[in-house]
Parts: structure tokens; C-alpha cells; sequence
């Protein structure tokens, strides 16, 4: 069955004390089934583990390496990150694609690195304002949805899909336009595994607010949204998490 989930990216925003206010105002919401996810800058991760201790805040990574150790300084494994009590990690994201220059492969060897270690990558794929509008979005997602069925755990990963042109632009894609997304995504992967394919979480990203998480959410493919900007007040991420 597919679990619903809602991911707070806060990307390289926040401080300690947005770390206690977070946990403070959601340690006690709990909406069943639903898992909430704190995905501060790695910095703090080790301190929300602490302050969420006995409450059911899951922690995210928004990176992780490919590699289980080495020479690689400024990395961390992601059996590191599970000995913190972190359970998920973002791989992928379109930001590392754009600045750290991350493709497919690389995103996909980071998914699988997660997996060894026992925790979940949030695969981050979507297509930009120009490939949508020169009709690219379906070849865009089926090509980064190829490398990752390649990995042997790809069915155990939460698909997070994130048009770069929604992204921080306070313009979400519409729930229409999630939907026809979602069902493509859940299309690709059924060509390789339908029972996976139907199981798998896909989550929405894109200028998620309180304002629209419920229509979104309302979506058949929908299964839940990684927030970014609206993440940074633990209010608001309250009202998107009570939305899923
Ligand atoms: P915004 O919600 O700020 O648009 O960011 C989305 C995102 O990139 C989450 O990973």
C-alpha cells in the first residue's frame, strides 16, 4: 500500500531555533496514517533526532553521497545518516542537479545507496519551464524514471515529482496538471513492475502552500507533497500536513 507523506525541504534555510519551534508546534500533531518529515540543512539533523526523540517527526537528509565512505570530504554515507535515526533522504533534487551538476546515474547510485543502508530516498524528477512548453515533460520524466528502475531496490523508493518551473516561483502546478504527471510516472514504472508501480508513494513538489495542499492532495496519484518555502513555518507546514 502506498504511504502518504508530507517532506518540510527546508533547503539552506533555518537555525536552531526554527528547529525547536518545529518540533515544538508539530510533535503533537498527528494525523494517522501520514508521515511528517523534517528535512533541515544536514548541520542540524543530529538535533531534531534529539528534539523529535519519542514523537513521530520522521528527519530527512537533503543529500546524501553515492559511496558507503572514502576519501570524499564534505560527504556523509547514508549509514551515517541511519545511525542518527534518520530515515529518508532527498537524492536528486533540481537544485543539486543544477549547481553540483547531478545527473540521473549519479541520483539513481545515491537512491541505491539508501536502500543498502535501510533508509528511503525521496527521488526528486521533473522537467523545466522550457521542456514543458516545448512538449518534453513526458520524455524528460521517462528518461530520468529509466535510470532508476536500473537499481535493483527501485520499488522501496518515494518519487517526488518536482517541475523545476513551479519550484520557489509561488506557482504550484495545478491539480490537474500534478495528476496527468503523477499517472505518467506511475505509466513508466508500471512498464517495468504494475503491482510496484501501484504501490509506490509519488509526492507533488512545487510551491506547495496551505493554500493548495488540499486540492492537490485530493489527487488519485497524489500521495503526499515536499514542501519547500512554506516548510520554514512550522504553522503552515502544520495546516499542509493536516491537508494530506
Ligand atoms: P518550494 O515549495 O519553495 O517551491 O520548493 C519546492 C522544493 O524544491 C522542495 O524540495
Amino acid at each position: 500500500a502506498r504511504q502518504r507523506l508530507v517532506v518540510g525541504n527546508w533547503k539552506m534555510h533555518g537555525d536552531l531555533d526554527l528547529c525547536l519551534e518545529t518540533v515544538s508546534v508539530l510533535a503533537d500533531v498527528v494525523v494517522p496514517q501520514v508521515a511528517l518529515v523534517l528535512c533541515p540543512p544536514a548541520p542540524y539533523l543530529g538535533e531534531i533526532r534529539r528534539l523529535a526523540q519519542g514523537t513521530q517527526l520522521a528527519t530527512s537528509a537533503q543529500n546524501v553521497a553515492e559511496l558507503s565512505g572514502g576519501e570524499r570530504t564534505g560527504e556523509w554515507s547514508a549509514r551515517m545518516l541511519a545511525e542518527i535515526g534518520c530515515s529518508y533522504a532527498i537524492v536528486g533534487h533540481s537544485e543539486r542537479r543544477r549547481h553540483h551538476l547531478e545527473c540521473d546515474q549519479l541520483t539513481a547510485a545515491k537512491a541505491q545507496a539508501c536502500l543498502d543502508a535501510g533508509i528511503t530516498p525521496v527521488v526528486c524528477i521533473g522537467e523545466s519551464r522550457l521542456e514543458r512548453d516545448n512538449q518534453l515533460t513526458e520524455h524528460i520524466l521517462s528518461r530520468q524514471l529509466r535510470h532508476l528502475v536500473q537499481i535493483p531496490g527501485w520499488r522501496d523508493v518515494v518519487v517526488a515529482y518536482e517541475p523545476v518551473w513551479a519550484i520557489g516561483t509561488g506557482t504550484a502546478a495545478t491539480p490537474d496538471e500534478a495528476q496527468a504527471a503523477h499517472a505518467f510516472i506511475r505509466a513508466c514504472l508500471a512498464e517495468t513492475d504494475p503491482v510496484a508501480a501501484g504501490d509506490i508513494s509519488v509526492l507533488y513538489g512545487g510551491s506547495v502552500s496551505e493554500h493548495n495542499a488540499a486540492a492537490l492532495f485530493a489527487m488519485p496519484d497524489v500521495d503526499g507533497a515536499l514542501v519547500g518555502r512554506a516548510s520554514l513555518s512550522p504553522q503552515a507546514l502544520s495546516r499542509i500536513y493536516k491537508a494530506a
